[in-house]
């Protein structure tokens, strides 16, 4: 038979036990444990509960008191500067001058950056600016070297020297559109050029003036009816890039306030 152990005793004094009733059996049945129990009931019963005493008003000052002359004196520690911590921690110095270097590199890339891609946007928008103003310039001087090769076709010889004079006017712009256009790499626009540039020396330099017999000579060897359907082709070809250009500059914008809103 087991035993009550001491802790379920004191347990059954303040009325805790985990099993009341088999410990109150237990208690009756056995002797041993009965005496026991009545030893520890009267120990307890004469252990009084010492009364808590009331605490008054002034009790925290009655703390402090007992307490301040064992605590040592306050005094604020001097504050260190930044720079007295850098002098003092040569690490410290290092990592501020590597957090500055670094903080300066980035911001140094992203001006870079933000420049290159105003500058890019800027060549961009200015090549394409250049590339209409050639285009309108073109389609204009195109436009006078056809009404010169109309206007050549039905010469009448007494008005020759106006002719002559627009197709010397025609003939120092043509030497630049020709020389631009190569460059460009439009083989077709500058064989016409080439080709116009011929007959406009022709008609420019003609000493003897531009006699109907002069004039239907140049014809046959200039070939200038040829000349002058290539002229027009070549002048619609221009007025049409020259307008899918502007929509393309137009539809661009649209497109850039529709992010920017
Ligand atoms: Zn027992």
């Amino acid at each position: 038979m087991r035993h009550l152990t001491e802790e379920e005793l004191i347990a059954h004094y303040y009325g805790e036990p985990e099993s009341p009733a088999a410990v109150s059996k237990h208690l009756l049945e056995c002797q041993e444990c009965a005496q026991s129990y009545a030893a520890l009931d009267r120990d307890l019963t004469e252990i009084k509960p010492i009364p808590v005493p009331l605490r008054d008003a002034a009790y925290s000052e009655q703390v402090w008191q007992s307490i301040r002359g064992s605590l040592p004196i306050y005094s604020p520690r001097p504050k260190k500067s930044f720079r007295g911590w850098l002098t003092l921690n040569p690490w410290a110095l290092a990592a501020a001058t590597a957090c500055l270097l670094i903080a300066a590199a980035f911001f140094a890339g992203r001006q870079w950056e933000h420049r290159n891609a105003t500058t890019a946007a800027n060549l961009t928008n200015s090549e394409g600016a250049k590339e209409r103003v050639v285009l309108v310039v073109l389609g204009d001087h195109l436009d006078r070297s056809e009404r010169l090769l109309v206007e050549l076709k039905h010469a009448d010889p007494s008005i020759e020297a106006p002719l002559q004079a627009e197709a010397r006017d025609l003939l120092s712009a043509n030497r630049l559109y020709r020389e631009s256009v190569k460059q460009t790499g439009d083989p077709t626009m500058a064989a016409a050029l080439d080709h116009l540039e011929r007959v406009l020396v022709e008609v420019a330099n003609e000493p003897a003036g531009l006699s109907q017999a002069r004039l239907d000579e140049l014809q046959k060897e200039m070939n200038t009816d040829g000349l002058l359907f290539q002229v027009r082709v070549l002048r619609s070809r221009v007025r049409e890039n020259a307008q899918g250009d502007a929509e393309r500059k137009q539809t661009t914008s649209a497109v850039t306030k529709g992010v920017s809103i």
